[in-house]
């Protein structure tokens, strides 16, 4: 069996997965509270050296991590969405401690390698596999290879420009991105700049999360509505289109929180306004059916093929 590891902003899952994909152990837990340059490894470490123990055979070890990465060091850096405040070694400290073979990727480009491996991408050598959560990122396989690019950031389609009209800063400070407009974290901010921009009033949405928007969606608020079905399903259409003009896949699989708990706001959306950017006629748009774990497979899913993967 192969472990996964799926490091997110707010939580690390470690599961543990076999080569049909089907995860037979796993546990999540929140991110320690303090920031040892060292500790995030001894915890995972920890948790593979219990799971030889209660006799799982490990053969190795993939981690996907949210965050700007240097894969080819296996080191996670500093950044405004990195899991700790600091950078931190992660594939030498766990695999010198358990001694297998670990892998690192951005954890969407581990689950896009999961749904090709194990979703509804297998056996389909062109997909892209998109997550709409806290933040936005995605993965590409092409000619049934996954894009790295040189840092492993081939695919950073959560930065690419969907309003460059917009003066909405990015969490990576630049503008106009679509992770900066449309990820569960930014949606409310874009609505109140929507709402601001037709001087409509919006003292009834201040403090309101994404969930709540998309709650207020399906209740019929109509200030909401045209917020969602004019603007903010414009922007995932967008991304969406450009992904496809990008890597001209057949599939594009959506996950994360966000694209999951609103399936059917978001496929109607994107129906709609994809007729205008382009792409739905060549490209089936659906959504993940591996729920939760679709990161700690992807990141197995990794392991398993370690020696045929670009590094
Ligand atoms: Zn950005």
């Amino acid at each position: 069996m192969y472990v996964g590891v799926d490091i997110g902003g707010t939580n690390i899952r470690v599961g543990a997965v076999d080569t049909k994909g089907k995860v037979h152990k796993s546990e999540s837990f929140r991110h320690p509270p303090h920031r040892d340059e060292n500790h995030i490894a001894e915890l995972i470490s920890g948790r593979v050296l219990d799971m030889e123990k209660s006799g799982i055979d490990v053969e190795g070890v993939g981690v996907g991590a949210a965050g700007r990465l240097d894969i080819n060091r296996g080191v996670i850096l500093k950044s405004h969405n990195a899991p700790t405040g600091n950078s931190y070694n992660l594939v030498g400290p766990i695999s010198k401690a358990v001694g297998k073979k670990v892998i690192l990727a951005n954890d969407a480009t581990a689950a896009a390698w999961g749904e090709h491996r194990f979703g509804q991408g297998r056996g389909i050598d062109n997909m892209v596999y998109i997550t709409i959560s806290t933040g936005i990122g995605g993965g590409a396989i092409v000619d049934g290879n996954l894009l790295l690019g040189k840092d492993g950031r081939a695919s950073r389609i959560g930065h690419t420009v969907v309003d460059f009209n917009s003066d909405q800063e990015c969490g990576c400070g630049r503008l106009g991105h679509w992770e900066g407009l449309a990820s569960g974290r930014n949606i409310p901010r874009t609505l109140a700049a929507y709402l601001a921009a037709r001087g409509e009033r919006a003292e009834k949405y201040a403090g309101i999360k994404s969930e709540a928007i998309f709650a207020l969606y399906n209740g019929g608020d109509q200030k909401i509505r045209g917020f969602v079905d004019d603007y903010l399903m414009r922007l995932y259409a967008a991304g969406v289109s450009s992904a496809i003009n990008n890597f001209s896949p057949d599939l594009i699989v959506m996950g994360g929180s966000v694209a999951r708990n609103n399936t059917a706001i978001f496929e109607k959306g994107i129906a709609m306004h994809l007729l205008e950017y382009g792409g739905a006629e060549r490209c089936r748009v659906t959504f993940t059916e591996l729920g939760d774990e679709i990161g700690v497979i992807g990141a197995a899913a990794l392991a398993m093929d370690f020696e045929r993967l670009p590094r």
